[in-house]
């Protein structure tokens, strides 16, 4: 643990120094405990408690989730058609991941699943290799409705779905908030398989009549925990209540809370439930720490870390409003650490791009808010960094799910006042 005790405050006047300083973020959590678990947090000018416990926030990642899930059969062993399977292996897939091994056939069957799996879990594939397979077999337009909470995680699945279904001829079509109305207009005239989308825009779309639901016999809604926290229940309602011939739904969550059974019971008819993960603990595989602020400089702390530039090389960090968002990522800016923001207040074209900078390394750090960051997926992120403790446990595990993706060990660190 960080503390203002330690070297770490002092030392923070050695900007730039490189120095490693491994010891500053040890596994030393009891003063903490003993000293801020109580402690209100001071939000957007308002006092804001957050429910979580500093405790669940201290944990060594264990051996044995490194250990991945290993399929007893490769993707050239699915039950799918070969074009798709020579699809998936040009993506660099050689054996299904868990959630993909142990949903498939029920998928393929026509069973509902309630599928519970961390993000990173190869979830997108589970759900659109059997849509895929289902309109090989028998093309119908329209065919699926996939709901996403938000505009990266809308994009990330019809990327995904482009490379999966390469040269197959199936069309999908993103529709998201933040883009022109108009061109998603002009892309409804042609006719797609698939539909990827937030809710918002998509019942812009349903209301202008360019959108008719009863033609989708298939829904998935991805990380349908997420659409509830951020107050889509009722958006999700009225796109559900109107596809009147709905004969196939997936639900997918990285969490499940049991305040969200009679819905899900709801949205589902005898479905089978497949989990990947307990759905309610932090991700084991991700090493987790809290860092003590007290009475110390924050921001120089977290230079002090961004510093260590071999080991902190793509680093997310999360801040609480749009406002601080820009406020942090200008300050690292000034002092040359490369990094880039993402937010609600920025364009979708400059959210793909501090994105794009960042997937692709040219960027060290990307600041964002909870909100914005829902479905990044980006394999290589060393540390997620939470400059403010967020306000729930369920938020928490969203956020540190950004890295140890793909079967990588993570790294998350927490500052606590
Ligand atoms: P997701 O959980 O759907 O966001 O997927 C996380 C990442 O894992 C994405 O980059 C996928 O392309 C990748 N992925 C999904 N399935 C597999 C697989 N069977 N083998 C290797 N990579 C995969």
């Amino acid at each position: 643990m960080y503390s203002n005790n330690t070297s770490s405050t002092k030392s923070t006047k050695s900007f730039g120094s490189g120095k490693k300083k491994k010891k500053q973020y040890g596994n030393k959590s009891n003063s903490f405990r003993n000293k801020s678990s109580n402690r209100p947090q001071q939000r957007g000018g308002g006092f804001k408690k957050s429910t979580l416990d500093p405790n669940l926030l201290v944990r060594k990642a264990t051996e044995e989730v490194i250990v991945e899930y290993e399929s007893k059969r490769t993707i050239k062993d699915l039950p799918i058609d070969i074009n798709l399977i020579e699809c998936l292996v040009a993506k660099g897939f050689s054996k299904p991941t868990q959630i993909q091994d142990q949903t498939l056939e029920y998928l393929l069957d026509g069973h509902d699943v309630l599928g519970i799996a961390q993000t990173g879990s190869g979830k997108t594939a589970a759900f659109l290799v059997p849509i895929i397979q289902e309109l090989l077999q028998n093309p119908q337009k329209s065919y699926a409705l996939v709901v996403v909470p938000t505009r990266e995680l809308a994009s990330q699945i019809q990327d995904e779905f482009i490379s999966m279904s390469k040269g197959l001829n199936l069309y999908s079509e993103c529709f998201i908030g933040g883009t022109n109305i108009n061109t998603d207009i002009k892309k409804l005239r042609r006719s797609q398989h698939i539909i990827i989308g937030t809710p918002g825009r998509l019942l812009d779309l349903i209301g202008k009549k360019l959108i008719d639901l009863r033609k989708f016999n298939t829904l998935v809604l991805d990380e349908f925990d997420r659409m509830l926290d951020m107050g889509f229940i009722h958006d999700m309602k009225k796109i559900i209540g109107g596809m009147e011939n709905r004969k196939h739904s997936l639900l997918f969550s990285a969490t499940l809370d049991k305040t969200q059974q009679s819905l899900i019971d709801n949205i589902l008819s005898d479905y089978k439930t497949v989990k990947c993960s307990n759905g309610e603990t932090t991700c084991d595989h991700i090493d987790q720490d809290i860092i003590h602020v007290g009475g110390g400089d924050k921001f120089k702390m977290l230079c002090d870390m961004l510093y260590e530039k071999e080991e902190f090389s793509k680093v997310l960090v999360f801040e609480e409003t749009k406002h601080k968002v820009k406020r942090l990522c200008q300050k690292l800016e000034k002092i040359d650490i490369t990094a880039d923001q993402i937010h609600g207040n920025k364009s979708q074209n400059a959210r793909q791009n501090a994105l794009n900078k960042f997937k692709k390394g040219k960027i060290q750090v990307l600041v964002a808010t909870d909100v914005a960051a829902r479905g990044i997926d980006v394999s290589d992120v060393t540390h997620v960094i939470n400059y403010q403790i967020p306000l729930t446990m369920d938020s928490y595990i969203h956020r540190i799910g950004r890295t140890g993706r793909a079967g990588k060990r993570g790294k998350a660190f927490t500052f606590v006042d």
